[in-house]
């Protein structure tokens, strides 16, 4: 039997989502979705993972689950055709995970240079949880737990990949064949991979607060694009300008299509032409400011409209968690008895096992 074809993959319900996990993610998982090529698709609210930093906020994560979950289905995500569920209601994670524990050194943790720039982004220094310290171990569980073979994710998640495979060619080696060796599946689009914030630091992200929300008010949207770093030597329109870390265009890379021009810049052809308009000055930010502006309105209009219709009934939005939680944890227990019999800790499940024993003592006591 040819393998499944399995995607998993989630996000921290640390805030609403933003257009970084939509071009970084998001858009792909729901064209996966729809290309009806995948067997079975896993999305998740890491509200564990979340927890792992927020020890001491709680509220803040309960409450973002259903706003992760609404932008989810505003961007088209389907329950029809995907299980989103909760990861904290599969406590079978973290069985596993501490199963992996026993397969990765302290050392190799200490080497994950996501880890090592979330950690000084949280200022934890020498108080760093160790629920925090371990997490892309606890990340291996959540994708081989669905014995996951597709992760559509931004380039910052690479490094947990390699963990997960790390830990599946190990578990593999000792226990024999039992896990599947997930591929990454990064953007295409190399703007998108690690989109930076608004502010023009190296990653939009919830934590730095510097996000274009996807269900953000188109005022408060055109606000933040006119307030966006671009090239601080392009102080005169006349000035040459940089496209190099150039904020402004780095989004249009991500979200400019050809057809934008004919319908708000058509004195341009393409991109390439405005990019060589900027550099040779003569060129201001406002005006690639309103373009960049018109395109993303477009773009997050139908989104909004969608989470709004589907924020009308919050019961329906949580009961299709439930569900989603459920047909989950089925799977994992599933991966985890495979999991239980490989390592041999299946002792009530594993009759042979027993009469084995039995027949130990029996011999000895003739
Ligand atoms: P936090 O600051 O709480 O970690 P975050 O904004 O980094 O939040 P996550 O929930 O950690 O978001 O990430 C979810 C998914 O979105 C991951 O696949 C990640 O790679 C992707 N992603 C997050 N930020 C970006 C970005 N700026 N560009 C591209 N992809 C991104
Ligand atoms: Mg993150």
């Amino acid at each position: 039997m040819a393998k499944e074809k399995i995607i998993l993959t989630g996000d921290r319900p640390t805030g609403k989502l933003h257009i970084g996990h939509y071009v970084g993610s998001l858009k792909r998982r729901v064209e996966l979705q729809n290309s009806g090529l995948y067997d079975k698709i896993f999305i998740f609210i890491a509200d564990a993972q979340a927890l792992t930093d927020n020890i001491d906020n709680p509220e803040k994560v309960r409450q973002n689950v259903i706003e992760v979950a609404l932008d989810y289905l505003a961007c088209g995500l389907d329950p029809a055709k995907s299980t989103i569920f909760i990861q904290s209601q599969i406590p079978e994670l973290c069985e596993l995970t501490s199963y992996y524990m026993d397969l990765v050194t302290v050392s190799r943790l200490q080497r994950n240079p996501t880890v090592k720039t979330e950690i000084q982004m949280r200022n934890f220094e020498t108080s760093i949880p160790v629920g925090f310290f371990t997490y892309p171990i606890s990340q291996a569980a959540d994708i081989t737990a669905f014995r996951a073979t597709t992760v559509p994710v931004g380039e910052d998640q690479e490094p947990m990949l390699e963990q997960a495979r790390e830990i599946v060619r190990r578990f593999n080696n000792i226990y024999g064949e039992t896990l599947i060796e997930p591929e990454i599946l990064l953007p295409e689009n190399a703007a998108c991979l690690r989109l930076p914030g608004i502010d023009g630091k190296a990653k939009m992200s919830k934590s730095l607060g510097n996000c274009i929300y996807l269900s953000e008010e188109p005022d408060e949207i055109k606000k933040k694009i006119m307030s966006m770093y671009t090239d601080p030597g392009h102080i005169r329109i006349n000035d040459p300008g940089k496209i190099e870390n150039n904020t402004v265009f780095i989004y249009l890379d991500a979200f400019c299509k050809q057809e934008h021009f004919g319908r708000y810049l058509p004195d341009y052809n393409n991109l390439a032409e405005l990019k060589a308009h900027y550099k040779r000055g003569g060129l201001g930010d406002v005006k690639v400011k309103c373009f960049l502006n018109a395109i993303l309105q477009e773009e997050l209009e139908p989104i909004r409209e969608r989470r709004n219709k589907f924020s009308k009934d919050i019961p329906a939005i949580y009961e299709i968690l439930k569900k989603g939680s459920e047909t989950a944890r089925a799977t994992a227990a599933d991966t985890l008895s495979e999991v239980r019999k490989a390592m041999k800790i299946n002792y009530f499940d594993d009759l042979e096992l027993i009469s084995e024993q039995e027949k130990r003592y029996k011999s000895k006591q003739n």
